[in-house]
């Protein structure tokens, strides 16, 4: 019959990470198991913004260090060749890499007291009796389990026949330029040209810089011959860099977050920004908030009523994204980003605004409904007066 546990964590990143940490400090007994030895690596820019830096605090009880993570206060919006907004003091983004990242907060959630198994295959899993065999020929089952194995998630193939919408889904390219130490000249630029429905990003690291595309996938068909001419302009040579690719669900939340006694979290459950690509915020505060119906719904001896209540407590998060896929559009439909990116260029303002959205010091909740009409007709203005 194989272990029982509280509840089963499949897929150890920052969801699974604040999932295992979460149930582990609620006294669950939870396993969490991946795939992956750790550390291990993942295919991401690493921008970490203050959302992350707050979600991290709260959930792991750690802060930003110099270890980890390297500050950035520059910041530059291009549009190609062309400088749209350019800034020495904007709010910070932190750098990090995944490999260090995601194996800290790993480490965090197991001194918890969460169990692991990793690098471990899982070769059966049911949803009805959350039962898990491991490719080891163990079994293991719980009332409860989260799905939080990312973008091409095996729990929610099982639960929904397939991980993402292939009309909606992102695809990132990317690649790690290695060099010598950081500049106080390093900016974090994002590169409005460089990609349709989607952007180029130059994130500056402690021993590499991250050069990257993505966007809407169906719309960048061609990503790899995206990604080298985006290379080609920022003067590397793309045949000699090993570039990878993955898909990320770029605005595509699903509409519940699980099924039955399985629940979804982070990239699973569609939780990434669809305007910026941030889910590393998302990923950790999805994965607590499904622990902590977890372990509520236990409590109750109700395991059927965590879903429910993950899905009430997901609010917030969904109507978050919600607000920025109706955005989305003002950024990146082609006919609009002209008139979009010459409003930007002229409006300091606007430009602040712009940057602490995607540097998670504000919230699309915080710009009001009202504001989406408004920005809309100012665009359209702009886009009716260069057609005169
Ligand atoms: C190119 C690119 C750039 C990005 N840049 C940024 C950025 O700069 N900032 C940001 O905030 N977000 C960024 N993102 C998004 C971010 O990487 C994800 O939103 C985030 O990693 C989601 O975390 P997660 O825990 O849900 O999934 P993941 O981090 O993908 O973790 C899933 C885990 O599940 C494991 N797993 C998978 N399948 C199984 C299985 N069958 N059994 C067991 N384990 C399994 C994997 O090994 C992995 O450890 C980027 C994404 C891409 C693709």
């Amino acid at each position: 019959m194989g272990q029982r546990r509280d509840l089963i964590v499949i897929g150890g990143g920052p969801a699974g990470a604040a999932a295992g940490m979460t149930a582990a400090r609620a006294g669950l007994d939870v396993l969490l198991i991946d795939k992956a030895a750790f550390p291990r690596e993942k295919l991401c820019g690493g921008g970490f913004t203050g959302r992350s830096r707050r979600h991290m605090a709260e959930i792991f009880g750690r802060d930003v260090t110099p270890d980890l993570f390297l500050p950035c206060n520059r910041f530059r919006l291009v549009a190609g060749a062309r400088t749209v907004a350019e800034m020495a003091d904007a709010p910070t983004i932190w750098l990090t890499m995944r490999r260090e990242f995601d194996a800290m907060l790993l480490a965090a959630a197991e001194e918890a007291g969460c169990a692991m198994a990793t690098g471990v295959r899982i070769a059966s899993f049911d949803p009805d009796g959350g039962r898990i065999s491991l490719t080891t020929g163990e079994e293991v089952s719980a009332p409860l389990v989260i799905g939080a194995d990312g973008a091409a998630s095996m729990v929610a193939r099982r639960l929904f026949g397939r991980a993402h919408d292939p009309a909606q889904v992102g695809f990132g390219m990317e690649v790690e330029v290695p060099r010598e130490g950081a500049l106080p000249t390093d900016a974090v630029e994002i590169d409005l040209a460089a990609a349709d429905w989607g952007y180029g990003w130059s994130f500056p690291k402690a021993g590499s810089i991250t050069l990257g595309v993505g966007g809407i996938h169906r719309r960048n068909p061609q990503m790899p011959a995206t990604l080298d001419r985006f290379l080609c302009r920022q003067g590397e040579d793309g045949a000699s860099l090993r570039p990878r690719g993955a898909f990320l669900p770029f605005g595509e939340v699903r509409p519940v977050a699980g099924k039955g006694t399985t629940l979804l979290a982070g990239d699973a459950a569609g939780l990434v920004d669809p305007i910026t690509g941030e889910g590393i915020a998302w990923a950790m505060k999805s994965g607590q908030l499904a622990a902590q119906a977890a372990a509520e719904a236990l409590a109750d001896r109700r395991p059927d009523r965590a879903l429910p209540r993950y899905q009430r407590a997901l609010a917030p998060i969904r109507a978050e994204l919600r607000h920025a896929r109706a955005l989305r559009w003002l950024f990146y439909q082609p006919l609009l980003q002209p008139a979009f990116l010459r409003l930007l260029a002229g409006e300091p303002r606007l430009q602040r605004r712009y940057l602490a959205l995607l540097s998670g010091e504000a919230d699309y909740a915080d710009l009001g409904w009202r504001a989406l009409p408004r920005l809309a007709a100012r665009i359209a203005g702009r886009t009716f007066q260069a057609g005169a």
